[in-house]
């Protein structure tokens, strides 16, 4: 049985055999590549990635109740609780059905997942697929010591670039990337995060992708491809 991937969304360079995946979570470490990943996921499925930071603005900009709630938590530079960002996101889901949708950097905590299944049971729905990029610490590492930023022109690089290839301007270490600033988002990722893991390992929905030797971004790709049809085919 070959069964379109979803309607009306995104268009899809892949579909997927014997199951309709809607509901996809990428989940990563700092520097595990991520970013690269979600824009393959989005555009191999036809996915509509979730950004909570877009939805918190355009909540802000509505003017609505929740919305107004998370902007006197931004005002205050404070994080903004999870209720509202709950909330934010299962109204996102509700309204996106019928598309594939991709969460990236949600949900961070267990809490959050919990609240997640529960707001997606509601809706009728599921998380259907975990990609969990399981990048070797010594290679984020390595990473990090290579991203800078441009301090004039906002522009990032991967390589170690000296200088800004858009402006000319001296390159330096991204201020997220500093050793202590990576210690404490590692830790954070690895006492929030990596839970949500085993959360959704114990509902037998991860797909793990293990990286241990540095490569293209490409071949993780192909991997997380060809892991995705296996997946189907269970
Ligand atoms: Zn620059």
């Amino acid at each position: 049985m070959r069964v379109e991937l979803h309607r009306g969304c995104g268009s899809a360079t892949e579909t997927i055999n014997m199951k309709t995946l809607k509901r996809f979570v990428l989940v990563g470490a700092p520097a595990s590549g991520k970013g690269t990943q979600s824009s393959f996921l989005s555009e191999t499925y036809g996915l509509k990635p979730l950004s909570t930071g877009a939805l918190l603005r355009a909540e802000i900009a509505a003017g609505s109740q929740l919305g107004m709630e998370a902007k006197k938590y931004m005002d205050a530079a404070m994080f903004v609780p999870d209720e509202v960002v709950n909330g934010i996101v299962a109204k996102w889901l509700g309204e996106n059905k019928d598309c594939g949708c991709l969460l990236d950097g949600y949900p961070r905590t267990v809490a959050q997942a919990e609240t997640l299944d529960a707001n997606l049971t509601q809706l009728g729905m599921e998380v259907d697929i975990v990609i969990y990029l399981n990048v070797a610490l010594e290679l984020i590492q390595a990473r990090m010591l290579k991203r800078k930023a441009c301090p004039k022109c906002g522009e990032t690089t991967r390589n170690g670039e000296e200088t800004c290839p858009k402006c000319g301007a001296a390159m330096i270490v991204r201020t997220d990337d500093n050793p202590e600033a990576f210690a404490k988002r590692w830790k954070d990722y690895e006492s929030l995060t990596q839970p949500v893991i085993e959360h959704y390992r114990a509902q037998g929905k991860v797909v793990q992708i293990d990286v241990v030797e540095e490569g293209e971004p490409e071949e993780v790709s192909a991997r997380i491809a060809a892991a995705v049809r296996t997946y189907c085919e269970k």
